[in-house]
């Protein structure tokens, strides 16, 4: 099985599974099973049967899950163990706190460079990042190789940024903007829209809270 197999739904809590199995292993556990994970990372077990079974790993009854097998396969399909540089374009509140936050808990992403239109950070280093002019961006994501950008530019700016990062030959990106973003199919779009989780998560407290 390699990862092109494993559907979306899966894909996305591989890292999920990823972080608590680290965390087993940090404590010394060398086995799981599917019920004390279910209730770890809130997944039901039926679930976590199915998605295990997609890359191989069945569980033996009354043993569970080697947590060591698991973590190499994942490390493997999440690619751990090579960095992946990524880019932000727009370096605002949002983008400022994503530089300075810079993932650097999960070790394998890093923010690598920024791109911006506001001449005052354009050409300085921002927490550690260069950032780069806008204008540069197709260049530079060819010229370093960068496939994945994280997008926290105003809505008015997304689109038109966005074609020139699919010029850019860009692969992945995580927009933060509320605009659904025009892409090629072979672009992978996935939308955060922090205002509308939050609104989301209120109305369901409101609604359905105790
Ligand atoms: P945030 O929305 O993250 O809170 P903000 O309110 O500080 O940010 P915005 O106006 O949303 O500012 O702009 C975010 C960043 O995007 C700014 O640094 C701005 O200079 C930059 N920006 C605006 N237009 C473009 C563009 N076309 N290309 C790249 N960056 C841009």
């Amino acid at each position: 099985m390699t990862a092109e197999n494993i559907p979306r739904a899966t894909a996305k809590r591989l890292p999920i599974y990823y972080r608590y199995l680290n965390i087993l292993h940090d404590t010394g556990k060398s086995r799981i099973s599917s019920t004390e994970l279910a209730e770890a990372v809130q997944v039901d077990s039926a679930t976590i049967r199915r998605d295990f079974s997609y890359f191989g790993a069945l569980g033996k009854r009354g043993y569970g899950y080697d947590v060591d097998s698991l973590l190499s396969f994942f490390k493997q399909i999440l690619n751990q163990e090579h960095l992946t540089n990524v880019a932000l374009i727009g370096v605002g509140n949002l983008g400022h706190a994503l530089l300075n936050f810079n993932f650097h808990k999960d070790g394998n992403v890093r923010i690598s460079a920024a791109f911006d239109t506001n001449d005052a950070i354009v050409n300085k280093i921002q927490d550690g990042v260069p950032v780069y002019p806008i204008t540069e961006l197709a260049h530079q994501l060819k010229e370093q190789q960068i496939q994945v950008v994280i997008l926290t530019v105003p809505s008015s700016a997304a689109q038109g940024v966005t074609d020139d990062a699919v010029a850019g030959g860009v692969k992945g990106i995580l927009n933060f903007t509320p605009i659904r973003l025009a892409v090629p199919d072979a672009v992978l779009v996935q939308n955060v829209d922090l205002t509308n989780e939050l609104q989301t998560l209120i109305y369901f407290i409101e609604n359905f809270g105790k």
